[in-house]
């Protein structure tokens, strides 16, 4: 542990260039759409050679580029993970601050990206350059893999590497946001599914003056929807390896919404759930529409299923016409994989938190990459979740840099 306290040591002498690294990627606009990630990932680029890696840049469609480095040799182990794309800054009026600014005030580096992700992807950045010193004590090669495209569902970014680029690895950290609030650090290691799906009403037009002759669409869609006015529908068990995911999950959600239980939250975690996100119908206010349409959002939770989630449509949406429009499976790392032990060791240790291992209602990218590369996925990375896609987005510099510590530890103990 003595040349790990060195490595924290070196990590910390770095905190000037990671406070660089995050700001001038913060200043890289990179909002998607459009997606140009082009600035964002010179700037890593240069900065991996820098530090003396070589560097594959894989640009699919112009402007769309991602960035994949390694540190090592050997077979591949741990991959580090991030995107450097972000969500527009929305209506500029409603910062307090230049979202592009990136600047550093009172202990916090701000901008569009601080949280979502690019104070993630400087901790990855810093955590590889201070792991240079201790190659020789790496036996694996450490992947390190900065996408675009992340925030519109990864067409040019994670999915079109991973089919036709072949990364490779043991383990994956996404260094998303899983700090909290109340709560501190967390390890994302399972998360929900959903199934998307329109619901289609027909009914008969007719002049508006003498609507009895029609049949009004509409209201045969106000009928039905009223009976999914209830967002929490069944709850469901979790297989035995998740329980402890699905219990830590709902704890962290309660501890955030405390003043919301009321509500039930942590019902988002174990149960399905249902929003209705769009309704669409009729042409005119004298005319009898023929036709509505609605699209809902079943959540699917860890043991549940698509034939299940189908079934629950089919009983509660008798009427109307099914089109099933998108699907993710939940998906999980059982919480005593290696790279969670480790993962949580090493936080537990640089920040002196609980960091449990959770379950999230929402649904990431990790589920893609358990699926298609079969190995452990986590999130595990600085800012709090709450405050992704937020204005006045910022994160705490302690918190960035005690990231990276710990993606530099747990590389050096994962590969060794
Ligand atoms: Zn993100």
């Amino acid at each position: 542990m003595r040349n790990l306290a060195r490595l924290s040591d070196e990590v910390e002498s770095l905190k000037g260039e990671l406070l660089n690294i995050a700001s001038r990627l913060i200043k890289a606009n990179s909002e998607n759409p459009p997606g140009d990630t082009s600035k964002a990932a010179s700037i890593a680029e240069n900065y991996l050679k820098a530090t003396g890696l070589s560097v594959r840049r894989i640009e699919p469609v112009e402007g769309h580029i991602n960035v994949i480095s390694s540190i090592g040799s050997g077979d591949y182990g741990l991959i580090l993970c991030g995107h450097i794309d972000t969500v527009p800054i929305g209506d500029v009026n409603r910062w307090s601050f230049d979202p592009f600014s990136g600047q550093v005030v009172g202990g916090r580096v701000v901008g569009r990206g601080a949280v979502d992700m690019k104070g993630g992807v400087a901790s990855i950045l810093t955590a590889v350059r201070a792991l240079v010193k201790y190659e020789k004590r790496l036996n694996e090669r450490i992947t390190i893999a900065l996408f675009c495209d992340e925030e519109t569902g990864g067409q040019y970014g994670a999915r079109w590497v991973v089919e036709n680029q072949s990364i490779k690895g043991k383990a994956m950290i996404i260094g998303e946001a899983s700090n909290h609030y109340r709560f501190g650090h967390t390890i994302v290691a399972g998360e929900k599914g959903f199934l998307w799906l329109k619901l289609r009403f027909d009914g008969i037009p007719y002049h508006g003056s003498r609507p009895m002759l029609g049949d009004n669409a509409i209201m045969h869609a106000v009928k039905a929807l009223s009976k999914l006015k209830n967002p929490i529908l069944s709850k469901v068990k979790a297989p035995y390896e998740a329980i402890n995911l699905v219990r830590w999950g709902k704890k962290v959600i309660m501890e955030e919404y405390k003043d919301k239980r009321n509500l039930k939250p942590h019902y988002s975690i174990d149960h399905y759930t249902l929003n209705t996100g769009v309704i669409k119908g009729g042409v005119k206010a004298n005319i009898v529409p023929d036709s509505c349409e609605a699209e809902l959002d079943l959540r699917i939770p860890i043991g549940g299923s698509r034939a299940e989630a189908e079934k629950i449509i089919k009983s509660l949406a008798e009427e109307g016409k099914i089109e099933y429009i998108n699907y993710a499976p939940p998906s999980f790392t059982p919480p005593g994989s290696d790279l969670i032990k480790i993962l949580r060791r090493v936080s537990q240790s640089i920040f002196k938190e609980k960091t449990p291992a959770v379950c999230i209602a929402a649904t990431t990218d990790a589920h893609y990459f358990r699926s298609a590369l079969n190995i452990p996925v986590v999130s595990y990375g600085p800012g709090y979740e709450e405050a992704c896609h937020t204005y006045d987005e910022s994160v705490d510099i302690v918190d960035i840099l005690g990231c990276a510590k710990v993606y530099a530890h747990t590389s050096i103990i994962t590969s060794s």
